[in-house]
């Protein structure tokens, strides 16, 4: 009977996988593209990329391309892993993988960033949203969209200051800490995102949205792209570091499956889908039954 039931296992998720993904979603790239034009915090070391081989090999039998990067943890598009803000946090290979997908919401507050370039987002903000869009799910991944990825990379225009090697002149928005606060205690989510370099606004002394979140074990992204191009909610959010020993966070693909109509059937927690995958599993699974019985009797 296990052979029959891990068959029933092994028809079942790929026609499980096939309802989830068909051709009417699409994937969205929400990262900016990591070169020497990416953008970092002040001070540290600078990215390099180094070409050791690229040419015909071998009397011309085959082609070999081989290069080596350099790179700080915190440039360009990237994840802040709890160990960032908090001694006893997650390093980015402890991150457990299932932390790193999850339903994603874009709260836009475009509008309000153009009057105020210093804004935070406040959780009257995200109250607005939850008016029109219902709950943020458990384990969501919040983005504050403040349309700053189109200043990128030009470094001037994203800290928003004439001498953007001297951090107290940033001006840039970012989540008010009441924000973050609000989100871990009422929504328990798993991440937050932002189009901007960081979580704090431009003018944070200490950093402490960076605190809030590390405390909680929840990732933050910063200089994320591309935000515009999502719905408010349903859709899903893979991020995905390099699975760095010791690591504070890294340089990341941040990858959204949008579906094209709009529904957003596919949410990881989608009790639906769930409810779909066990009635269409346990119908399966009666019907080989049947003709299990049927075969040996
Ligand atoms: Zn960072």
């Amino acid at each position: 009977m296990l052979g029959l039931r891990l068959c029933v296992a092994l028809i079942a998720c790929p026609l499980f996988g096939y309802c989830c993904l068909p051709d009417s979603f699409q994937v969205l790239d929400l990262s900016h593209t990591l070169s020497n034009e990416s953008l970092r915090w002040p001070g540290g070391s600078n990215f390099s990329f180094t070409i050791l081989t690229r040419g015909w090999q071998n009397n011309n039998s085959f082609w070999l391309e081989l290069n080596k990067f350099d790179t700080p943890e915190h440039i360009g598009t990237h994840m802040d892993a709890p160990a960032h803000f908090y001694n006893k946090g997650w390093k980015v290979h402890e991150i457990p993988a299932d932390r790193l997908v999850g339903p994603g919401v874009v709260i836009d507050v475009k509008d309000k960033v153009v009057k105020d370039s210093d804004y935070r987002m406040t959780p009257a903000d995200v109250e607005s949203w939850e008016k029109v869009n219902g709950p943020i799910p458990k384990g969501a991944i919040v983005f504050m969209r403040s349309g700053w990825d189109t200043r990128y990379p030009n470094k001037t225009l994203t800290f928003n200051t004439n001498t953007p090697d001297n951090e107290s002149t940033f001006h840039f928005p970012g989540f008010h800490p009441d924000t973050a606060r609000w989100l871990i205690v009422n929504r328990n989510i798993g991440m937050i995102g932002i189009d901007t370099p960081s979580t704090d606004y431009g003018p944070s002394p200490n950093f402490e949205v960076h605190q809030i979140i590390s405390n909680a074990s929840v990732m933050g992204l910063e200089n994320v792209n591309n935000l515009g191009a999502l719905p408010p909610k349903g859709f899903i959010v893979t991020v995905a570091p390099v699975k760095l020993f010791d690591g504070s966070g890294g340089p990341v693909r941040i990858l959204a499956l949008v579906s094209k109509d709009g529904s957003g059937m596919c949410t990881a927690n989608s009790a639906g889908h769930l409810m779909l995958f066990w009635a269409f599993a346990f119908g399966l699974w009666h019907v080989l039954s049947s003709l299990w019985k049927i075969c040996i009797t």
